[in-house]
């Protein structure tokens, strides 16, 4: 089968590997429908990240093919939708809701989705079927819903976005995009997008944002204080991950407000006096994507939310390469792999 490998930083191929196969009892086998290639992808790639003949991916939707004999939920011909971390979705971590830091928790990055079939540990904790199969125009939106869209909505919940707040979100790529979308569907007041872009601000304010500050940094955060009477936003959704951005979303935020970080931190450290005097909440890390998966299909399904228009080029596997280089030269925004 076809599989994204990346060799060395810059340097992805699709090459010929082996069919997955059941491992441990609990696995399924997925003929995946389409795959993308994700935003934290580019830290590999632009070498900030170890990589070295690495199977890629951690996004995926499709159809289950086989499962163990152990799996007693999902069935072979579900559609289904998975997290990038698989859960038993049993422990006491995953019935708080945190399922991506199972005490089980494999992350499906360590086996690599960009490829046409996958193996899926702890397929009854891990996979959640659609009501049926889905129309084609509803693939790219369940996709979004396996990692961006799910990072993007608990961002949202860990920032308390709801009603009467306004929202700031820091970060314009796929997840900050759907953190705006989440912040709405939550009910917020005001969605305050900050980007510089032209074609993402157009698609944050269809997401719901109401207001768009291209400031940056201290700037950014200045801007923000006058939307807010000086104050700040109540929810901050930080979806970058670098010191920037984060200390950007924490001065942004008023005192007794609350930041949902999702960005993966590189190099972020926090200054103590400055934290503590802030009387932020901080909340976040790898989003636990099961916990919202059941809800997020029914309004995909319900066509309530398009959280698939954040992919802006579709390519085939055989062409990830550049989809990787449109994505770290910023031509596009998320890139969707095909078969
Ligand atoms: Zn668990």
């Amino acid at each position: 089968m076809r599989a994204v490998v990346m060799y060395a930083p810059g340097d992805v191929r699709v090459d010929e590997t082996e069919r997955p196969t059941i491992v441990e009892p609990t696995d399924a086998i997925l003929r995946l429908a389409a795959t993308c290639i994700c935003g934290s992808d580019l830290w590999p790639y632009r070498g900030a990240d170890h990589v070295d003949h690495t199977p890629m991916g951690h996004e995926y939707v499709g159809v289950v093919e086989e499962v163990g004999p152990a799996v007693r939920d999902v069935k072979v011909g579900d559609f289904v939708v998975g997290s990038f971390f698989a859960s038993d979705n049993t422990c006491e971590i995953c019935r708080a809701g945190y399922q991506s830091r199972c005490v089980h928790a494999v992350p499906m990055g360590s086996i690599g989705t960009q490829a046409e079939l996958v193996r899926v540990p702890l397929a009854d904790g891990t996979l959640v079927a659609t009501p049926g199969i889905p129309d084609a125009d509803l693939v790219p939106s369940l996709l979004a819903a396996s990692d961006v869209l799910g990072t993007g909505w608990f961002a949202a919940v860990a920032a308390e976005a709801g009603p009467g707040k306004t929202v700031a979100v820091v970060g314009d790529g796929a997840v900050g995009l759907l953190g705006v979308l989440a912040a709405k569907q939550l009910g917020a007041d005001r969605v305050i997008a900050m980007s510089r872009h032209a074609d993402r601000q157009a698609l944050a304010r269809h997401f719901g944002a109401t207001d768009i500050v291209e400031e940056r940094g201290d700037a950014g955060v200045e801007r923000v204080k006058e939307l807010t009477g000086g104050l700040g936003a109540h929810s901050t959704i930080e979806a970058v991950g670098t010191q920037e951005s984060m200390m950007q979303a924490i001065r942004s935020t008023r005192a007794g407000g609350h930041v949902g970080y999702v960005g993966v931190a590189h190099d972020v450290s926090l200054p103590g006096e400055e934290l503590f005097f802030s009387g932020v909440h901080l909340h976040g890390g790898p989003a636990p994507v099961r916990r919202f998966l059941p809800e997020l299909i029914r309004l995909i399904w319900d066509r309530t939310i398009d959280p698939g228009k954040v992919f802006d080029l579709t390519l085939p596997i055989e062409k990830a390469a550049e989809g990787y280089q449109a994505m770290d030269e910023r031509r596009a925004t998320k890139v969707l792999l095909t078969f």
